[in-house]
């Protein structure tokens, strides 16, 4: 290909919109344009790159031994009120409407279709496992769409569901997709790892994230150097002890803490409440009934675990300024400051405890009443706890639950995920089968998805310098860039770019011939914007001495004789192919 007849519209200026570097990298570069927030038009380079990814994926799920199928995007809304999702997964689906007025659900998964279509058509046991995938378009109501490719509202996503008949064997199908993710990102020359996710009300430790660390990521994971354990921090616990018991007996007592609404300035003189013994009461509402949630004054609550542990759907604080809840607040008997769950919370409320709060006595907690505070509380003897759990958020530096070293935290982007689903979608929409004795079971699943779009950023994300993309070679647009110095036709340096272009192509290179009518200064910055990962330059003065210039983008320029530049380069791109595949 030349440059001249493709659409490479590169930029010097970074884009206004783009916050995080491989956003300002993908449209800088040429490789997409925004058409409205978080939908973007691929150009031809991001194409090829995208395709790339797209083909490794598709071959690690081939030799998984998944088979590609393509469902609609548009979707029947039944199936979705069927699974439940209708509800459930509300706020993030995009609707249209037809000429008939029937309303439309545009796919940002598929779970539903693909088990309508094995409950349609598997019956037997001999028929299973099976684990269809496809790579395609999903539509996500995102809130708030950013980080160009990152968080789009229609984006390309890797699906994949397993089906089978007994648990060990979905555990075997999920095992293949973790080890197929874990290639898949190796040979996209990826540094990603897998961390354990939350697995909502299923339970289990079943779930992973596939996560590329970077500043830029919207997750933060928990992990420990010393044993490798790593869990995204809406799932990750700690070894940090309970709280600390004191002797019990005193009996509770109200004090005035007038203006006293925060924890710190309860902890301060003439109080001198410590946080590590106080109780924090928050009021929430989850699935629009009011609920307490006790943490350590210390602590942090994380509402992911809240929804896993409890089952509910939408869970929000109650806002004190908003009118519907205002009403909760005066049940309770005061605002926030002075809440606490030991008198007058009202019949019918549950109160959820964290975990580190079991056994803990003497302790400080509002009293339910504006400027008041009880002391001497025993939790477990003045507190009716419906339910324990662990619901706080681990810090940095509690020690590891399974090896006591420190714990870690860092910022990752999410590119993949991995999740045994059991029977949460065979059982409402019928995926059954006869097993050997004839009894009809539900299939047991697990879904495995990979943003490939944004799997493609994250390789930008990591790979990247004050000059532009490097590109892995794997998902390059192009694996080689030549670049005359001259492009008149029949000047030296034009006549051997197009030979050495014949050769190239020839061995199966993918060859750019920047044939721009530009200074060498523009085409050099250009190239290492774009990022191919060798440049071959070919300017008169080195063609004098019967050399080009090669550059690999990571690396030092050499110069190369021209009876073996299109060895060298072949042999270049072989090593370079080598060493990536080597990695997975
Ligand atoms: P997130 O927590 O980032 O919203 P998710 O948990 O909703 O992701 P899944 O439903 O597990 O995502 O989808 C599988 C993969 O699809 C994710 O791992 C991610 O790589 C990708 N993905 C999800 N939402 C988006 C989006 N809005 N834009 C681009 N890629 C996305
Ligand atoms: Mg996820």
């Amino acid at each position: 290909m030349r440059w001249t007849q493709t659409l490479i519209p590169t930029l010097k200026e970074i884009p206004a919109d783009a916050e995080i570097v491989s956003h300002q990298l993908l449209v800088r570069a040429g490789l997409v344009r925004k058409l409205a927030g978080g939908l973007y038009t691929f150009l031809p380079l991001g194409l090829r790159s995208l395709n790339k990814v797209a083909q490794i994926v598709r071959e690690e799920m081939n030799r998984a031994g998944a088979i590609e199928v393509s469902m609609p995007c548009l979707q029947p809304p039944e199936i979705w009120q069927a699974s439940g999702r209708y509800e459930t997964m509300r706020d993030a689906l995009c609707k249209v409407k037809d000429r008939a007025h029937k309303e439309w659900i545009l796919g940002p998964t598929h779970e539903e279709v693909i088990t309508t279509l094995v409950a349609g058509e598997l019956n037997s046991y001999k028929q299973f496992p099976k684990n269809f995938y496809q790579i395609g378009i999903k539509f996500r109501d995102e809130i708030r769409p950013r980080f160009g490719l990152m968080r789009a509202k229609e984006f390309i996503m890797k699906d994949a569901y397993s089906f089978d008949t007994t648990d060990a064997g979905a555990m075997a199908s999920y095992q293949k997709m973790y080890d197929a993710y874990a290639r898949i990102f190796a040979r996209s020359g990826l540094k990603a790892f897998a961390v354990e996710a939350d697995t909502g009300v299923i339970g289990g430790n079943h779930s992973h994230e596939f996560m590329v660390p970077a500043e830029t990521g919207e997750n933060d994971v928990v992990y420990c150097e010393a044993c490798g354990y790593a869990a995204n921090i809406e799932k990750a616990v700690s070894g940090i002890p309970k709280t600390a018991s004191r002797e019990i007996g005193a009996a509770i007592e109200t004090f005035a803490t007038p203006g006293v609404v925060t924890i710190e300035a309860l902890s301060k003189a003439p109080y001198s409440v410590p946080a590590n013994r106080q109780i924090k009461t928050l009021v929430f509402v989850a699935d629009s009934e009011p609920v307490i949630i006790l943490i350590r004054g210390d602590d942090q609550l994380n509402e992911t675990k809240f929804m896993a542990k409890t089952g509910a759907i939408a869970v929000r604080p109650a806002d004190a300024k908003n009118p519907a809840d205002l009403a909760y607040f005066t049940a309770l008997g005061a605002m926030p400051g002075s809440l606490g769950a030991v008198q007058n919370v009202p019949a019918g409320w549950k109160i959820y405890a964290d975990e580190r709060l079991q056994g803990a006595n003497d302790m400080t907690t509002g009293a339910n009443q504006d400027g008041f505070h009880i002391k001497n509380v025993s939790i477990e003897r003045d507190i009716k706890v419906t339910a324990w759990m662990d619901v706080r958020t681990v810090t940095a530096g509690e020690p590891c639950l399974k090896c006591g070293m420190a714990l870690k935290i860092r910022r990752a982007i999410e590119v993949g995920h991995v999740f045994k689903l059991g029977t949460k979608y065979s059982v409402p929409l019928n995926a059954t089968f006869l097993d050997e004795t004839g009894q009809r079971l539900p299939a047991v699943m697990g879904c495995y998805g990979i943003g490939v779009t944004r799997t493609l950023q994250a390789v930008i994300e990591q790979s990247h310098d004050k000059d532009g993309i490097v590109w892995p070679l794997t998902v390059a647009p192009y694996q080689v860039c030549l670049t005359p110095l001259s492009v008149a036709a029949g000047s030296p340096p034009m006549v051997l770019a197009e030979q050495l272009y014949a050769e190239l192509t020839a061995a199966g290179i993918e060859v750019l011939i920047d044939d721009r009518d530009e200074r060498p200064g523009v085409k050099f910055k250009d190239s290492e914007l774009v990022g191919f990962p060798l440049r071959v330059g070919i300017g008169e003065k080195s063609l004098a001495k019967g050399e080009v210039e090669m550059k690999p983008r990571a690396g030092a320029i050499q110069a190369v004789k021209v009876e073996s530049a299109a060895a060298a380069v072949i042999e270049w791109v072989r090593t370079e192919h080598a060493r990536l595949n080597a990695a997975a």
